[in-house]
C-alpha cells in the first residue's frame, strides 16, 4: 500500500512535469507568472548572443542554434501576459520624444498579447502622444498608433560621438545601395533606416533591401538550404554601445588612454555609424565564423546571391582595400544589376564605385 501511494505520487509529479515542459516555458516560469499574473515584462521577442562585431581580426564566436534550427516566427522568451483594464491619459499637449533602452516590442495595443507591430531598436526615438493607467506609451510607429511598455523607454537622448576625422555621407540618395561607409566614411548619428523583418526571423533589414532577401530565402529554401538571418541591422547606439565597452575593456586591461584603447577597439568593433549593419543593407548569414566558407550556404550564396542583389563585401583578395578581415557570412544588398557587374568585374564595392566615378 505504502509503494502504492509512492508510485501514485511520482507518476503525477511526472504528469505535472510532462504537461509543463510541453507548454513552451519552465515549471518555474510557469509557477512564476501563475503567482504574479500582473507582472508585465516585454523584452524583445527574441533574444540572441548574436555577434556585433565588423572585425579586422578573426572572429571566434560560436554558432548558436540560429545554425541548425529553421527560423520560425514563434516568440520563445516573451511570457503570455493577460490584459489588464486600463485607462488613456488625455494626449499631452505636446508630443514627448523617447529613446529605447533596449530592442523593445512593438504592439497594436497596451498588452503583450496584441500584435507586434515590429521591434523599436536600442537608441533609436519614437514620439509619445499619452499614457495609459496601466504603464503602456501611446507612440506613433511608422506612421500609425501603436504601444510600448514605459520601463523600456527614457527620456534621455543616447549621447553619440562623432568622428572628428570621418566625413558624413548621405544615405538618402538615388544610389543609395551603392552607399560606401568605412572608417572614413560615417553615416549621420540620427539616421534610422525604415525597416523591415526578414524571414520571420526578428532580424531587420532596409525596407526596400528586405523583400530581395526574402525572395533569396526562399529560392534557397526550395534547394534545401537555409540562409538564416543572423544580424542585420544595428542601430547606431548598439554599435556605440558595444564599441565604448570594448574601448573601456582595453583601457583597464591593457592600461591605454581612451584614445589608444578606442584605436585597439577599433580593430574589432567598428565605430557606430561606419557599419553596413547600422544602413540596414548588409546580413550576416548563418553564424560569423571563419569556417562558414565551406558549408553548404556559403557554397549556395557564392553561386545565387548576385541574382537577388547581394554581394560578398569582404574577401581576402580585397582586404588591403576594404581593411576588413575576409567575412564570408556577410553579405551587402547592391541591386541585382550591379551585383552582377561587380561578380563578373572581380572588383570590390569600393572599386567598383570608384569606376562608375560616383
Ligand atoms: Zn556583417
Amino acid at each position: 500500500m505504502y509503494l502504492n501511494i509512492k508510485k501514485i505520487i511520482a507518476l503525477f509529479l511526472a504528469l505535472i512535469i510532462i504537461t509543463f515542459s510541453f507548454s513552451g516555458c519552465s515549471l518555474a516560469d510557469k509557477i512564476y507568472y501563475i503567482i504574479f499574473p500582473d507582472e508585465v515584462t516585454e523584452p524583445v521577442t527574441e533574444i540572441t548572443t548574436e555577434s556585433t562585431t565588423e572585425s579586422t581580426t578573426q572572429i571566434t564566436t560560436e554558432p548558436t542554434t540560429h545554425m541548425t534550427t529553421e527560423v520560425t516566427a514563434i516568440p520563445t522568451t516573451e511570457p503570455t501576459i493577460p490584459s489588464t483594464s486600463h485607462k488613456e491619459t488625455a494626449e499631452y499637449e505636446e508630443e514627448i520624444k523617447l529613446w529605447a533602452k533596449q530592442d523593445v516590442n512593438v504592439r497594436e495595443k497596451p498588452t503583450t498579447e496584441s500584435k507586434k507591430l515590429g521591434t523599436l531598436h536600442e537608441g533609436n526615438g519614437v514620439v509619445a502622444t499619452a499614457k495609459t493607467s496601466n504603464g503602456w506609451y501611446k507612440v506613433i510607429f511608422e506612421g500609425g498608433e501603436a504601444y510600448i511598455y514605459y520601463s523600456y523607454l527614457t527620456e534621455k537622448e543616447p549621447s553619440r560621438t562623432v568622428f572628428a576625422s570621418a566625413e558624413i555621407v548621405d544615405p538618402d540618395t538615388d544610389s543609395w545601395y551603392l552607399l560606401i561607409v568605412n572608417k572614413n566614411k560615417q553615416i549621420p548619428a540620427d539616421y534610422v533606416p525604415k525597416l523591415v523583418e526578414v524571414a520571420s526571423s526578428g532580424k531587420y533589414l532596409d525596407y526596400r533591401v528586405a523583400p530581395h532577401y526574402n525572395e533569396m530565402y526562399a529560392a534557397a529554401k526550395k534547394d534545401g538550404i537555409t540562409l538564416t538571418p543572423y544580424s542585420g541591422y544595428r542601430s547606431y547606439a548598439r554599435q556605440q554601445r558595444n564599441y565604448n565597452d570594448l574601448t573601456e575593456t582595453y583601457m583597464s586591461r591593457y592600461n591605454l588612454s581612451r584614445a589608444d584603447a578606442a584605436a585597439k577597439a577599433a580593430t574589432v568593433i567598428l565605430p557606430p555609424g561606419t557599419s553596413e549593419h547600422n544602413l540596414g543593407l548588409a546580413m550576416d548569414i548563418c553564424n560569423t565564423n571563419s569556417g562558414f566558407a565551406n558549408q553548404k550556404e556559403y557554397k549556395w550564396l557564392s553561386e545565387h546571391a548576385h541574382e537577388y542583389g547581394f554581394i560578398l563585401r569582404y574577401t581576402a583578395e580585397k582586404q588591403s582595400i576594404t581593411g576588413i578581415i575576409p567575412e564570408p557570412w556577410h553579405w551587402r544588398y547592391v541591386g541585382v544589376e550591379h551585383a552582377k557587374a561587380i561578380k563578373d568585374s572581380g572588383l570590390c564595392l569600393e572599386e567598383y564605385v570608384d569606376m562608375l566615378g560616383l
